[in-house]
């Protein structure tokens, strides 16, 4: 099975071929650390996770750098406007470190509460400053840079290819320049690689530079990092869809101009995450955090199932009726280990193991298509119908429901759904006795007092199970 990724450069599904043999570098952007990370921006990130566990899932070994900024992300994305960290410094009376500190913290529980394996390396834009100003020195010294009014800027007239990842239209972009433009900036895609500390006033983060005091544009930390750790030629970069007419482009812009090589392999990119009033956006102040919904009672985890609902690249309309049906589907996705768990018998079906070939031959073809996760919680639900069914009609025993459940635990490799934590529910031991008691009864052919037990865990909320080769089971009613 060969695995295919819709590379945004070039839009189309491609074959993937690592650089190195079985060894995949994998770069995603990370948040920019002002503000909560709201459940559009962490769908952002299961997508980068479920990327990464399907490339480990097909045995590759896989670096994955990540990127923290806070510094130099300015309220518009065409370089004007306030740095999004010294205004939210403002807003909560902190400093910009402080808030920096505060928001990657809650970053990362919020991934770990939706299951998101750590990046192999995060590294934050303000501890590499260094190599973003040698990265800059490069480019000045090949003679891409000029210095305007308020910052060192790159001008993308020199590069041929400036904008082919966006298909970006120059010309019609420059005929009909309506964006903001930074006083001296030569032409409308140039952009900012160092920005002067704006006179008389002391910013909380500012460094010195051969250029004069200031900080880094936003694009150059992803260039330095990610060539830092992964090298100046690396396999995938990730992020969300609205980085490729600007932040991408102008990544790939920078390295290319300073390595004189191709910059990343595939460029993959999520869709939005939208409400059905339309945009999620801290600006539009409509956001929603995982806290939110974990108040009204749903598991982080459903979240998670619900992003899986939909394929990365289609844009996923948000809502509660949604979240309710993906907590329902988690739940019986649960229910269902549970009963595996507790399937005893020793029937023998060999023709189950073909159902196991089957199933996981599926999964990995609809994984491997460019990660087609809705049709792999359909493959899923068809493995689980039938399991359930051989279970209702005692055509499978303990064995078989094994082997079931070791390829749940599998496929939750991609899933991340936390599978292999759902536990037996244990039931007080004095329960426990009275269960054996009755198994023992009907290996005596009691009836009596087989149905007499039978009764009494009834009335307590406990239904067992019976197959005539024994208790399989027992089940909790309300
Ligand atoms: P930011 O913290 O603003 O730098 O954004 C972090 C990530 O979230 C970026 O990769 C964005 O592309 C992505 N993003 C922002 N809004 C949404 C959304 N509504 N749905 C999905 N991803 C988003
Ligand atoms: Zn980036």
């Amino acid at each position: 099975m060969t695995l295919k990724l819709f590379n945004t450069l070039g839009r189309k599904k491609q074959a993937f071929k690592p650089i190195k043999d079985k060894f995949v570098g994998l770069y995603t952007c990370g948040p920019t650390v002002y503000w909560y990370a709201h459940i559009g921006n962490l769908r952002s990130y299961v997508f980068a996770d479920i990327l990464k566990r399907i490339l480990i899932y097909n045995g590759y070994k896989v670096k994955q750098v990540m990127n923290i900024t806070d510094v130099g992300h300015l309220t518009s994305d065409a370089d004007t406007g306030e740095d999004k960290m010294e205004k939210a410094a403002t807003r909560e009376h902190k400093s910009a470190w402080e808030v920096a500190k505060f928001y990657e913290k809650k970053f990362f529980e919020d991934t770990a509460r939706l299951n998101i394996i750590n990046p192999d390396i995060i590294c934050r834009a303000t501890d590499h400053i260094k190599e973003q100003i040698d990265l800059i020195k490069t480019l000045e010294k090949k003679q891409y840079t000029y210095i305007a009014a308020d910052g060192v800027y790159f001008d993308t007239s020199k590069l041929k290819n400036y904008g082919t990842l966006a298909k970006l239209d120059i010309k019609g972009l420059k005929a009909g320049a309506r964006i903001e433009i930074a006083e001296g900036k030569k032409n409308v895609t140039d952009f900012a690689l160092w920005k002067f500390s704006p006179e008389g006033k002391k910013r909380d983060m500012e460094w010195d530079s051969p250029w004069g005091k200031g900080f880094p544009g936003w694009h150059i930390e992803c260039s330095a990092m990610s060539m830092k750790y992964l090298g100046e030629h690396f396999d995938i970069h990730t992020g969300g869809i609205d980085h490729v007419p600007i932040h991408h482009t102008n990544e790939i812009a920078q390295s290319e101009a300073a390595t004189g090589k191709k910059f990343v392999n595939y460029w993959l990119h999520g869709a939005f995450l939208q409400l059905k009033e339309g945009r999620m956006g801290k600006s539009e102040g409509n956001i929603i955090l995982i806290d939110n919904l974990e108040q009204e009672g749903f598991d982080p985890l459903a979240y998670r199932y619900l992003v899986l609902t939909a394929h990365y690249r289609s844009s996923l309309v948000f809502s509660k009726e949604g979240l309710v049906s993906a907590q329902t589907a988690l739940n019986r996705l649960r229910e269902f280990v549970k009963r595996l768990r507790i399937v005893r018998g020793d029937v023998s079906n060999k023709s189950f193991s073909k159902l196991i070939i089957k199933i996981k031959g599926k999964f990995a073809k609809v994984i491997d298509d460019d990660l087609n996760l809705p049709r792999a919680l359909a493959v899923i639900a068809e493995f689980e119908h039938e399991t359930n069914r051989l279970l209702d009609k005692n055509k499978i025993g303990m064995l078989q429901a094994k082997q079931a459940m070791g390829l749940i635990l599998d496929f939750d490799r991609v899933l991340g759904l936390n599978l292999a934590e759902v536990k037996e529910e244990k039931l007080p031991t004095e329960l426990m006795k009275l269960i054996k008691e009755r198994e023992q009864a009907r290996k005596t052919k009691d009836w009596a007092r087989s149905d007499e037990i039978r009764a009494e865990l009834k009335a307590k909320g406990i239904v067992l199970e019976d197959r005539p080769d024994g208790t399989t089971g027992w089940k909790m009613v309300n």
